[in-house]
Order: structure tokens, then C-alpha cells, then sequence
């Protein structure tokens, strides 16, 4: 039986893109090949917040207990090593057991699964279709992996995603959807262009589900470099929706943002995503 190392799995609002709004089981898996420290930080400077927090792991015994941070990546304990004891080592039975006692009615109706990180594509693709095809997983009809666009799909793991939304579709049950939410990772983020900007692999993506890319913007020169990177994917033949997100996991950063960047969005023609889970939650873990 497969495990996958989980940061957090827990129920709630999708606050971004296609799906906001819809109840649904996040699944946040452990690991990320980036670091984002770039994130709210005069551009090339990085941001050491985490480093104050890891100086006093010891302080927190339960992932829930971890501090926000309003710079950076806002999931860092789901990728750095130093917090990895947080996040425990489950089986898929385990999994899929816990989401169904999370859940309003101990089985999936309406909600939608979003597979998140750190970067959910980057190890456990072998673990998934052990997960999905989990007796209480049959339900399920709706998938978003919420990935940065940099790993590719294995030919077994695309192939398998391809069965899962067939498989209801030829007995005549409701119709089954993969989502990528692809969320490019801009300068800003700190991360290098030619490693954040993968259009050939989000094509792939094309392949298997509908894609979308979101950007998260805090200034002009974000956007500029957005329609740069949306000027790649279309030149690879990218067909899917684009949304603007404004920067921002705390809430007096998110205000800052949020107006000018759907201003900045309807100017353009792109579509806006909101961070529901900020003013709704204040983005607190677990939301
Ligand atoms: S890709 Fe996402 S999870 Fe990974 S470091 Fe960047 S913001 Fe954090």
C-alpha cells in the first residue's frame, strides 16, 4: 500500500480560481522544488522570516501551532526540511478514511479534491491512483492538483488520469474532471525564469484536463512580466484561462492588493482570483 507524507488535510473553501467557493478536501503533500522567498520582498531580496521560526522548532509540537508569515512562501513548512517532522507519513487507507470523517456527510457529494503542496507533482504521482482508487474515494467526481507548472506527468500517471475521468463516463455516471491550477512562479517569487516558466509541460497538462495559469501580482513590473510569460505559454500553444491573484497570505498585505490587481485583470481581459481564505480565515492553517 502506498504512503504519502501529508502537511495538512483538512476541509474548506477553495478560496482561488476555477473552483472558488466550492467546499473541498485539501490535501497538502509534503516536498517542493522551490522556495519562494521572493514573495512581498523589495525585488532580489530574499526573505528570512522562516529562519526566526526554525530557530524555535522546538516551540511548536503540531503543524496548526506554526506562525504566518507576510513574506515568503506562506506553505513553508510544507517543503522545508527543518518542519518535515510536522508532517506525518500516512497510508492511503489512512487518507481516504480520514476525508471521509472530515466531510458533512461521510461521503463525497459535492465537494472537489484539491491535491496541493509544497508541489503535489513532484513525488508521489505513484501514490495517487492507490488513493483515488480507494473504495471511499468512488464518489469523487471533481480533482485539482495545484502545482507551479515544473514537473512533468509520468506516462503512467497521465495515463491513469486519463482512465479515472473516463471510467463513470462509460457506465453512465456523472461526469468526472481533472483541473491543473498552474501557478507560475514570476520573478517576484525569487525563483529563476527558465526554471519557473515551463511551457511544454503545462501543454501536457492540456492533455489530460483543462489548465489554467495564476499569477500572483503585487506591482507593475509583476504584471509585466506576466503578459511576458502568458506571451510563452500561448507561443507553445497554451489554450487555457489566465488569472491575476493579488500577493498576499496576511490580510493587511492582501487589502493593499487585491482592488488594484482585479482593476489590472478587467483591463486586460484576464480573469481575477481572489484569496477567499484571507478574509475569510485570515489564512490561517488549516483553511
Ligand atoms: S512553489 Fe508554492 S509551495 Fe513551493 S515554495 Fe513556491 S509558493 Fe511555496
Amino acid at each position: 500500500m502506498s504512503k504519502i507524507k501529508i502537511a495538512e488535510l483538512f476541509y474548506s473553501i477553495q478560496g482561488e480560481g476555477r473552483y472558488m467557493g466550492v467546499p473541498s478536501v485539501f490535501l497538502r503533500t509534503f516536498g517542493c522544488n522551490f522556495k519562494c522567498q521572493g514573495f512581498g520582498m523589495p525585488r532580489g531580496e530574499m526573505s528570512q522570516e522562516v529562519e526566526s521560526i526554525a530557530a524555535r522548532i522546538t516551540e511548536f509540537k503540531d503543524y496548526n501551532e506554526l506562525p504566518l508569515v507576510s513574506t515568503g512562501c506562506d506553505s513553508y513548512a510544507s517543503w522545508d526540511p527543518r518542519f518535515k517532522d510536522l508532517s506525518p507519513m500516512l497510508t492511503t487507507d489512512a487518507i481516504a478514511e480520514r476525508i471521509c470523517e472530515i466531510i458533512p456527510h461521510g461521503e463525497w457529494r459535492d465537494e472537489h479534491l484539491v491535491i496541493t503542496g509544497g508541489e503535489p507533482l513532484l513525488g508521489w504521482q505513484r501514490a495517487y491512483p492507490d488513493l483515488l482508487d480507494h473504495p471511499k474515494m468512488a464518489g469523487l467526481t471533481e480533482i485539482t492538483f495545484e502545482t507551479n507548472g515544473t514537473q512533468q506527468l509520468t506516462p503512467e500517471f497521465k495515463e491513469y488520469l486519463k482512465k479515472w475521468q473516463l471510467r463513470t463516463w462509460h457506465t453512465g455516471g456523472p461526469v468526472r474532471e481533472i483541473t491543473f491550477s498552474v501557478s507560475a512562479k514570476l520573478p517576484c517569487s525569487g525563483e529563476k525564469w527558465e526554471d519557473a516558466i515551463c511551457p511544454e509541460i503545462v501543454r501536457e497538462y492540456e492533455q489530460v484536463g483543462t489548465a489554467y495559469l495564476k499569477f500572483v501580482i503585487s506591482t507593475e513590473q509583476d504584471f509585466a512580466d506576466a503578459e511576458c510569460a502568458i506571451g510563452a505559454f500561448r507561443a507553445a500553444g497554451f489554450r487555457g484561462h489566465v488569472y491575476l491573484m493579488p500577493v498576499g497570505g496576511v490580510e493587511t498585505v492582501y487589502t493593499l492588493n487585491n482592488r488594484r490587481v482585479a482593476d489590472l485583470a478587467m483591463k486586460n481581459g484576464l480573469r481575477y482570483s481572489d484569496r477567499l481564505q484571507v478574509p475569510l480565515f485570515k489564512n490561517e492553517w488549516g483553511t
